[in-house]
């Protein structure tokens, strides 16, 4: 590892100050991505600015339409929030098959959507609940906030200060997990609002984040397993590696949005 400078301070203005002042600056959450990158080299950031120390910068807020879940809220806090399996279950749960138990106490959503891992939960938790990220300086919509392989819309001075998720009336979240990371070889998250409206955000399947629009249309028509099943996704742009083909992850994304539709 590199040696850099450590920063942590007390407010967000302060950290954005502190990262506007770097030549090549990174914001450090849980660290269960950054640390282990720069360990490895292939993050070398002059000065890294911890977000820890900011108060007020984790928690949960839940009202009757909306669940708000702060940047440095752990992937455990959400797992266990009693407001949160009371409003919006499928959110819970899904944080609680986040990694292993040690990842779910130090990771953020903050840094686990500034991230966009591919394969990552919260992503398609975004697409799938229609979600909006709050930063310091605007309010994104997630089908406009993650715009590549580990790419978003924040820019290099922005920091993630909450998800706001509208509460459906229906939702669920199926994963196939690698048994080794439990990073989702493939993950549904289907939602059902109030009027009917249908969204199914897919993680682990292509470079970014996505929404099977197919199988929005075929359950806006008649919301049944049978209909998402039924759904035929075209493998092409899909990954394929040592995990699995493009045309596995494809069957896959249909199989699981069944399962899901049964399931919510
Ligand atoms: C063994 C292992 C298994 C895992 N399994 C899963 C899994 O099954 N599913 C899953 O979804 N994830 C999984 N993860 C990822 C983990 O859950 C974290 O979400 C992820 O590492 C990023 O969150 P973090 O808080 O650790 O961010 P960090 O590592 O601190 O930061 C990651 C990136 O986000 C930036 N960042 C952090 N916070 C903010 C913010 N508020 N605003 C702007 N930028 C910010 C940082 O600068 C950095 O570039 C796994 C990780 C490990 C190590």
């Amino acid at each position: 590892m590199e040696n850099f400078n450590y920063h942590r301070p007390a407010t967000v203005a302060a950290a954005v100050a502190a990262l506007k002042k770097s030549k090549d600056g990174k914001f450090l959450a849980g660290g269960h991505t950054l640390i282990p990158t720069m360990k490895q080299g292939l993050a070398a950031p002059k000065d890294v600015v911890d977000l820890t120390a900011i108060k007020g910068f984790s928690g949960i807020k839940v009202s009757k339409t909306a669940v708000t879940i702060k940047a440095g809220t752990t992937h455990q806090e959400v797992a266990t929030s009693k407001e949160i399996k009371k409003a919006i279950p499928a959110l819970a749960e899904m944080a609680g098959k986040i990694g292993g138990v040690h990842v779910r106490h130090r990771g953020t959503i903050g840094g686990s959507i500034a991230n966009n891992d591919p394969a990552a939960d919260y992503p398609s938790a975004c697409m799938g609940l229609g979600a909006t990220i709050e930063t310091n300086k605007r309010k994104i919509e997630a089908d406009k906030f993650f715009t590549g392989m580990f790419e978003t819309a924040l820019k290099k001075d922005e920091v993630i200060t909450a998800v706001h998720f509208p509460i459906p009336k229906k939702a669920s979240h199926q994963k196939f997990p690698n048994p080794a990371s439990r990073y989702a070889m493939v993950g549904v998250f289907l939602s059902q609002n109030a009027k009917g409206q249908v969204r199914v955000g897919v993680t682990g399947a292509a470079p970014c984040v996505f929404r099977a629009k197919d199988i929005e249309a075929a359950l806006a028509k008649e919301f049944s397993a049978k209909a998402a099943a039924g759904t035929k996704v075209a493998a092409k742009g899909l990954l394929s590696d040592m995990h699995a083909s493009a045309d596995y992850r494809a069957h896959l994304i249909s199989v699981l949005a069944g399962r899901a539709v049964a399931a919510a």
